[in-house]
């Protein structure tokens, strides 16, 4: 069966194809695939988004689909900004906007009240009709300054007490071995395997 993944992202793509690509024949981007689409993520949670894409996609090619979404939620924010990480600030991507509006919303926040969370959703849908979803997650707490210049997004105020240092801090390789992208994947894997096992 071939796999189609919505999304563009190199990063994405690779790190998908290295977990999931034994179970199919072909793994391919969207672009790979020749597939030119916008699709409006208007979900309010991290799974309806990872089904609108997978769905759209899935639609327009008759082959399976794979698509995540993923985001943070910080908990004295309740949550936020969840499903709105990208566009935080306002413009979508603009990840130094979006720390430097963190910053100032977690201002007083006190030490110990700082708990947040990464949440990857990834939903797979497949040609005749069934669909998985699998989430993983990444618990962490937000810094009152940057530290690191690796990873993306808001990893340089993510702090992992368990590696004392921050996700912009790991290599690569540590990241995509602990990440909430890593996690949903292994989880979906998972599922596979329980399918499979009937
Ligand atoms: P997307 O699901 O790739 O569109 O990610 C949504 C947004 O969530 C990103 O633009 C980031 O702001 C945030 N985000 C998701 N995953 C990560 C991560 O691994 N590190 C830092 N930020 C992330």
């Amino acid at each position: 069966m071939k796999l189609i993944i919505a999304s563009n992202n190199a990063h994405k793509i690779q790190e998908i194809k290295a977990i999931l690509g034994r179970r199919f024949d072909q793994v391919l981007s969207m672009r790979e695939a020749g597939l030119d689409m916008e699709i409006e993520e208007n979900g309010t949670t991290f799974q309806q988004n990872a089904l609108i894409k997978a769905r759209a996609v899935a639609e327009a090619t008759g082959c399976a689909a794979l698509a995540d979404d993923s985001g943070l939620s910080v908990d004295a924010l309740d949550g936020a900004p969840g499903v709105y990480s990208a566009r935080y600030a306002g413009v979508h991507g603009d990840d130094e906007a979006n720390n430097d509006k963190l910053l100032q919303q977690m201002q007083a926040v006190a030490d110990g009240h700082r708990g947040a969370a990464y949440h990857c959703v990834m939903a797979l849908v497949r040609p005749d009709g069934t669909e998985l979803t699998a989430e993983g997650s990444c618990r962490g707490e937000i810094l009152r300054q940057r530290q690191g210049t690796g990873g993306f997004g808001y990893d340089p105020l993510f702090f992992l007490p368990e590696y004392g240092c921050t996700m912009a801090q790991l290599t690569p390789q540590q990241k995509n071995a602990m990440s909430h992208r890593f996690r949903a994947l292994v989880a979906l894997e998972k599922q596979l395997d329980e399918e499979k096992e009937g």
